[in-house]
C-alpha cells in the first residue's frame, strides 16, 4: 500500500516546482506509522497529485520523488531508467569504458548510482527508500544490462544518516578487486574494494582531457591521488610534479605511469601534504605553466563553509606564486556547499593579495555523465575555474 501525503500550504515564494525533494518541514505528516523507505504518494494541501516517491521521515529531506506520474515502482520502471541512462552515456561519453551509468538525481534515480568499470558494474545504495528497492533494482540491472559483474559499494559515511549500515563485495559475478580500464587512450587499473568514492573519480574524466589539450610544458597537480590529471598530461608531453598526502593513492599512481610507458623523468610522485609541499616549492623557487588543484570536499556542511574557504584561499594564493607569467591555474570545487560564486570569491581575494590579475580562460563542471538538472542544484556539485594568471 502506498501512503498519502499531503503538503503543508507553502509560504509565498517559496515552491521550488521541479525539484524532487521534500523537506520534513513541508510535510503534513499523516497518522499511523511511517516505516524509513516507505513509498509515499505525494498530494498538494489542495490534494492535487505532485508525484510518487519514498520517505523517510527521520531525514531533513523526508522524501525523494522518483516519478511525477502515479506508476508502479517496479522492475520495468527501473529496468526503462537504467535504458535511458545508457542511452544517455552512448551519445555523450566518449573514449573510456569507465564512466557513471547512473547519476542519482541526475537521471531521476535518487539515492542509486552505478558505475561502469569495464565489464563490472558497481552499485550505491544511498538512502533507505533505494535499499528497500534493492532487490528489484538488481533484477532491473541484469534485464537491462546482462552479463555484468555486479560490486556493491554501499559504504557511503551518508547512509549513517538514513540508518542503514555499510554493505560491500560482490553481488554477482566475481571479476577479482582489481579492473583494468581504459580512459582517453590511458590504462588504469582500479581498486573496487578500497578506491575512493565507486573506486575512481570518474567526474574529472572530461577536465583530464580539456587540460591536457592546453600543451603546457611544466604542470603542478596537485591532490593527485591515483595519477588522473598527471597521466593525461604527461601523455601530451608536459613534465608533471603530483602530489597527494596518501601513500597507497601515489604508489598505484607510479604504477599506472609505468603501465603506460611513459618515462619515470614525465611524473615526479611526492607523498606530502599540499599546504606544505606549496611552501616547499615557493622556497625552492620552482615554477609551473600548469597548477592543478582538486582538493577533496573540506565541507561536509554548511557550518563548516568558513575553514574551507580560509584553505582554499590559501592554496590559491600559494599556487599563484607558482605560476610562470601567464600560466594557468585550474581549481575545482566538489563540494555542493562551495559554489561557483564562493569558489570566485577565494581566486579574486587570492588574486588581490599576491597582487596578481586573473583571466578566466573557462568554466569547468563534472564530466557528461554525471547529468546536471538545472532544477535541482544539488547536481551540480563539480565546479572549476580555468585562469591564466599573470602579474597586475
Ligand atoms: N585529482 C584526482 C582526484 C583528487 S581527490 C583525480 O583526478 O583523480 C582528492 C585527493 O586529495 C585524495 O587523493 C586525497 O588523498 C588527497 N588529499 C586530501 N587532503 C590532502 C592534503 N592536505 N594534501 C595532499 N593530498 C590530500
Amino acid at each position: 500500500m502506498i501512503k498519502k501525503i499531503n503538503l503543508k500550504k507553502p509560504p509565498k515564494g517559496l515552491t521550488r516546482p521541479g525539484h524532487p525533494w521534500v523537506y520534513r518541514s513541508q510535510i503534513q505528516f499523516p497518522p499511523g506509522s511511517i516505516v524509513p523507505g516507505d513509498l509515499v504518494d505525494i498530494y498538494t494541501e489542495r490534494d492535487r497529485f505532485v508525484g510518487r516517491g519514498y520517505i523517510n521521515p527521520h531525514s531533513e529531506i523526508s522524501v525523494r520523488l522518483l516519478s511525477r506520474q502515479a506508476v508502479p515502482i517496479d522492475r520495468d520502471f527501473f529496468s526503462e531508467r537504467f535504458r535511458r541512462a545508457a542511452a544517455f552515456r552512448a551519445r555523450f561519453v566518449k573514449d573510456t569504458n569507465a564512466y557513471r551509468l547512473v547519476s542519482s538525481e541526475g537521471d531521476d534515480l535518487p539515492g542509486l548510482v552505478i558505475d561502469r568499470y569495464g565489464e563490472v558494474l558497481v552499485v550505491q545504495f544511498l538512502t533507505a527508500g533505494m535499499e528497500r528497492l534493492r532487490p528489484i533494482v538488481l533484477e532491473a540491472l541484469e534485464q537491462a544490462v546482462p552479463n555484468r559483474g555486479v560490486y556493491e559499494r554501499s559504504d557511503a559515511p551518508s547512509r549513517k544518516f538514513e540508518g542503514l549500515v555499510e554493505r560491500t563485495g560482490w553481488v554477482r559475478k566475481d571479476c577479482g578487486d582489481e579492473i583494468r580500464v581504459i580512459e582517453n587512450g590511458i590504462e588504469t587499473a582500479v581498486d573496487l574494494a578500497a578506491g575512493h568514492k565507486t573506486g575512481s573519480y570518474l567526474d574529472q574524466r572530461e577536465n583530464r582531457a580539456i587540460l591536457a589539450g592546453l600543451g603546457v610544458g611544466r604542470a603542478l597537480d596537485a591532490f593527485c591521488y591515483e595519477g588522473g590529471f598527471s597521466l593525461a598530461l604527461a601523455k601530451a608531453g608536459a613534465r608533471v610534479v603530483a602530489v597527494d598526502a596518501q601513500v597507497e593513492a601515489i604508489r598505484r599512481a607510479e604504477a599506472h605511469r609505468k603501465r603506460n610507458g611513459l618515462p619515470e623523468s614525465s611524473i615526479e610522485f611526492r607523498v606530502a601534504n599540499v599546504f606544505d609541499e606549496l611552501k616547499t616549492l615557493e622556497k625552492a623557487h620552482e615554477k609551473f605553466d600548469l597548477v592543478i588543484l582538486d582538493p577533496p570536499s573540506f565541507v561536509k556542511n554548511k557550518a563548516a563553509i568558513e575553514g574551507a574557504m580560509s584553505g582554499y584561499k590559501e592554496i590559491l594564493l600559494r599556487s599563484m606564486k607558482l605560476l610562470s607569467e601567464d600560466g594557468l591555474l585550474a581549481v575545482f570545487s566538489c563540494s555542493y556547499h562551495v559554489d561557483d560564486r564562493l569558489l570566485m570569491q577565494a581566486s579574486l581575494s587570492a588574486a588581490l593579495d599576491t597582487q596578481k590579475k586573473l583571466r578566466l580562460m573557462r568554466f569547468l563542471k563534472q564530466s557528461n555523465d554525471h547529468p546536471v538538472n538545472p532544477f535541482i542544484p544539488e547536481t551540480l556539485y563539480l565546479k572549476g575555474f580555468l585562469f591564466t594568471v599573470a602579474s597586475a
